[in-house]
């Protein structure tokens, strides 16, 4: 067997690129062979957290200042910088990082800033102009003002969390900057001056907007947002927020989990007749005058806790759906304040109940009375049986009960 001494230095920088900067340093001092190596390798990871901070080693922001002074990589592709634990670093140091990292040609940048620093942080203007950037994940960064001349024209992954824009017009133009962008990730903005804008990117594949709050908060009947997104692959969307949200150009084979506290659950689902796997939590609907089929759906799963009453309505207008789930793990619904009516048995069987449903998955099934009503009732009209009934299974940190029906 050979010595790892004896590896080229392109083999020993994709090791290398494995692990923390931190560590990656410390091999300079290894061997004569290996102080020159990190120099080489084309990313600073830098997590302030788990830095090893001590008397004699350097302070965080210069050793971040050294890796950058002192790489000789071909391009730095990678920068990413979690700084949460310390709360001074300046403002001039960020953007002097990030200038660095742009004119070396960085491909994946992650700026997450803790929220409560002395200084606020503004998003680095060199990166408007920076063409070849494809990730970026900002936390904790003011944006006051969008340029006209923005170029992120290769950015197709984009995450933006507890943010600070200067207005909701300020949202619109920064996310119409990225003409292919795919993934979005928009977390926690609640604290911020946003009020309503719009993620209008004809290029998304992912979305995932989530606002979460902790217990129960009264709606903001003026916040919300509409989502265009006509590409839309995969959207997870959880809001126990916002008053409104708005889905528009739709596309067909949609997969979507929608956890929303407020937000007009008839609309919404009218807009997602399209979709093809759902999962959801709404706000129960007396009387709900659902219009259309949910013609392409074959999986449904719905929170018991607070979608029961959405169960009779979805199963009429789904002629093929073939899977159903019911769930008692929303830890966030158990102490929602929507309060749905009991389960009522249906007059007219829904088709897919006798043609298409192949299986049903109860989680955290519990045999109340309500329940077992809704088992009986599925057994009798869906020519389904019990397939496996697992008594505390593990889901989870939890233990649950998961019941199954299914085909013969
Ligand atoms: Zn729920």
């Amino acid at each position: 067997m050979g010595n790892i001494n004896e590896l080229c230095d392109d083999l020993l920088v994709k090791i290398l690129l494995q692990i923390p900067t931190e560590e990656v340093v410390a091999t300079s001092l290894l061997s004569r062979r290996w102080r020159s190596v990190w120099k080489l390798v084309p990313k600073l990871d830098f997590r302030d957290y788990s830095y090893k901070y001590h008397a004699t080693s350097a302070v965080p922001s210069e050793f971040i200042d050294k890796f950058l002074e002192r790489n000789v990589a071909p391009a730095l592709e990678t920068l990413h910088l979690n700084l949460y634990h310390l709360r001074d670093y300046s403002p001039e140091s960020f953007e002097k990082w990030v200038n660095v990292a742009v004119a070396r040609n960085v491909l994946d940048l992650n700026l997450l800033y803790c929220l409560h620093c002395r200084y606020p942080i503004r998003f680095p203007t060199s990166l408007y102009t920076h063409e070849t950037l494809v990730v970026l994940r900002l936390r904790g960064t003011i944006i006051d003002d969008v340029p006209s001349k923005t170029r992120l024209r290769s950015l197709k992954t984009l995450s933006l969390r507890d943010m600070s824009f200067s207005s909701d017009q300020t949202v619109d133009r920064f996310l119409s900057c990225f003409p292919v962008l795919e993934t979005l990730v928009v977390r926690g903005w609640i604290a911020s001056n946003v009020k309503t804008y719009s993620i209008r990117v004809a290029s998304l594949r992912s979305l995932d907007v989530e606002e979460l709050v902790g217990g129960y908060a009264d709606p903001r009947y003026d916040h919300g947002y509409v989502i265009d997104a006509p590409r839309l692959k995969f959207l997870h969307m959880v809001d126990h927020f916002s008053g409104f949200c708005s889905l528009v150009n739709v596309p067909e084979e949609l997969e979507a989990e929608i956890h929303l506290r407020f937000c007009d659950s008839d609309k919404l689902l009218g807009s997602l007749t399209s979709a093809k796997q759902l999962s959801l939590c709404l706000k129960p609907q007396m009387d709900s005058c659902l219009k259309g089929d949910f013609d392409q759906l074959v999986f449904l799963e719905l929170c018991v806790m607070c979608s029961l009453d959405w169960l009779n309505v979805i199963l009429k207008h789904s002629p093929k759906l073939r899977a159903l789930r019911l769930s008692r793990t929303r830890h966030s619904c158990q102490n929602s304040r929507n309060v749905r009516t009991n389960w009522e048995r249906p007059i007219c069987i829904p088709e897919c109940l006798t043609s298409s449903l192949e299986t049903v998955e109860w989680i955290a099934y519990e045999g109340t009375e309500e329940e077992e009503n809704v088992v009986k009732y599925l057994l009798e009209n869906g020519n389904l049986c019990f397939k496996k009934r697992w008594r505390k299974a593990v889901y989870g940190k939890f233990s649950y009960e998961i019941l199954r029906l299914g085909r013969g």
